[in-house]
C-alpha cells in the first residue's frame, strides 16, 4: 500500500495502477462503517484509494474539529489489512494553500433544509472537497455511505450538475448490534449518553412500523418518531423528517420512495441517522458488527 501525502505524490503513482479505480472519500479515525466502503470498491475494483482528510471547511466555527479524533497509524493500519492500494493523508495546506478561493456550491436541493440549515456551509465544504478529490484522483467509481444521505445527495447532484465521469455507489449504514449507527463521533459520549444514542435508530424503527401497520399520514408518522424522543431525555431532537432520498426535501404524500431522517444533539455531540421509510424489516436490511 502506498502512502502518498500530496498531490503530486498521487498523479505520479495512480497511472501505473490498474483500472477500473475505486474511491473511498473518509475524514479517518476509520470504523467499520468506512471499512465496508472499502471492501465494496475492492470487490468491485482493481485499484482503490482511499483519502483521508479532516476537511476543515466542513466545520463550521462552533463544531468540533479540533476535538475530532485522529489516528493516522491505525487507519493506515486497518486499510493495509483491507487490501488498499494508495491511501492520499494530505496536511490542509495541500488542498487549501494560501489564495485558494474556489468553492463548489450547490444552491438548491438537496443542500437546503434539514443539515444545510443547522451547519452552514458545510455542504459548501463538502462539495468542494470532493470535487477536488475527484479532480486529483480520478477515480471510475466512488464510495459513499447511506448514513449521510443528504451528503450522498449533495454530491450525486454536484457530480451530475459538473459532468464530472464517475459513478457514485451508496453503501447500506453499518450499526452497533443496539442500532446506533457507527460514527466517529461516537467515541465522544460518556455511558449514559452513548446509552441514550440509540433513540435515533429506534425512532426510525417506529417510523417504520407505523408505515408498515398502514399509517399513511406523514404528520403521524412524524409525531410517532417524536414521541420516541420522550424516553431518551439526554438526547435534544434537533428534527425528525420524512424526505424524497434525492432532493432531501420534505414529502407531503408517502407515494414513492421516502427517507426517514432524524437529528440530535446528545451532550455536545451531533448524531444523524435515517434509513428508508419502507423497509422491509425495520433496520435489520443495516449491517451490524457486534
Ligand atoms: P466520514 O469519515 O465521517 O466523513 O465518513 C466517510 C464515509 O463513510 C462517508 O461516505 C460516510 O457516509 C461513510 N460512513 C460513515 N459512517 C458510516 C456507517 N456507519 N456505515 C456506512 N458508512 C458510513
Amino acid at each position: 500500500m502506498q502512502v502518498c501525502h500530496t498531490v503530486r505524490d498521487v498523479r505520479e503513482v495512480l497511472p501505473r495502477l490498474p483500472r477500473p479505480l475505486g474511491l473511498v472519500p473518509t475524514m479517518g479515525a476509520l470504523h467499520a462503517g468506512h471499512l465496508s466502503l472499502v471492501a465494496a470498491s475492492v470487490a468491485a475494483n482493481h485499484t482503490t484509494a482511499v483519502s483521508i482528510f479532516l476537511n476543515p471547511s466542513q466545520f463550521g466555527p462552533s463544531e468540533d474539529l479540533s476535538r475530532y479524533p485522529r489516528n493516522l497509524q491505525a487507519d493506515l493500519a486497518l486499510l493495509g489489512q483491507a487490501g488498499v492500494d494508495l491511501v492520499f493523508a494530505p496536511e490542509a495546506g495541500e488542498l487549501y494553500p494560501p489564495g485558494f478561493a474556489t468553492w463548489v456550491t450547490v444552491e438548491g436541493p438537496p443542500a437546503v433544509r434539514l443539515e444545510a440549515d443547522r451547519r452552514p456551509g458545510h455542504f459548501r465544504g463538502v462539495a468542494t472537497i470532493v470535487a477536488k478529490l475527484l479532480l486529483i484522483v480520478g477515480p471510475d467509481a466512488a464510495y459513499f455511505g447511506q448514513k449521510d444521505a443528504q451528503q450522498l445527495a449533495v454530491v450525486r447532484r454536484m457530480v451530475a450538475d459538473l459532468n464530472i465521469p464517475v459513478t457514485i455507489v451508496a453503501e447500506p449504514t453499518v450499526r452497533e448490534p443496539d442500532g446506533l449507527a457507527l460514527s466517529s463521533r461516537n467515541v465522544y459520549l460518556q455511558p449514559a449518553e452513548r446509552q441514550a444514542a440509540t433513540v435515533l435508530s429506534r425512532s426510525i424503527a417506529r417510523a417504520q412500523r407505523c408505515y408498515q401497520s398502514g399509517e399513511r399520514a406523514p404528520l403521524a408518522i412524524l409525531e410517532a418518531m417524536r414521541a420516541e424522543f420522550r424516553s431518551a431525555p439526554l438526547a435534544m431532537l434537533d428534527y425528525v423528517a420524512l424526505a424524497d432520498p434525492a432532493t432531501l426535501q420534505p414529502v407531503g404524500t408517502l407515494a414513492g420512495e421516502t427517507l426517514a431522517l432524524v437529528a440530535c444533539h446528545v451532550g455536545t455531540t451531533h448524531l444523524i441517522d435515517n434509513a428508508p421509510l419502507a423497509a422491509p424489516h425495520p433496520l435489520t436490511e443495516a449491517r451490524i458488527v457486534s
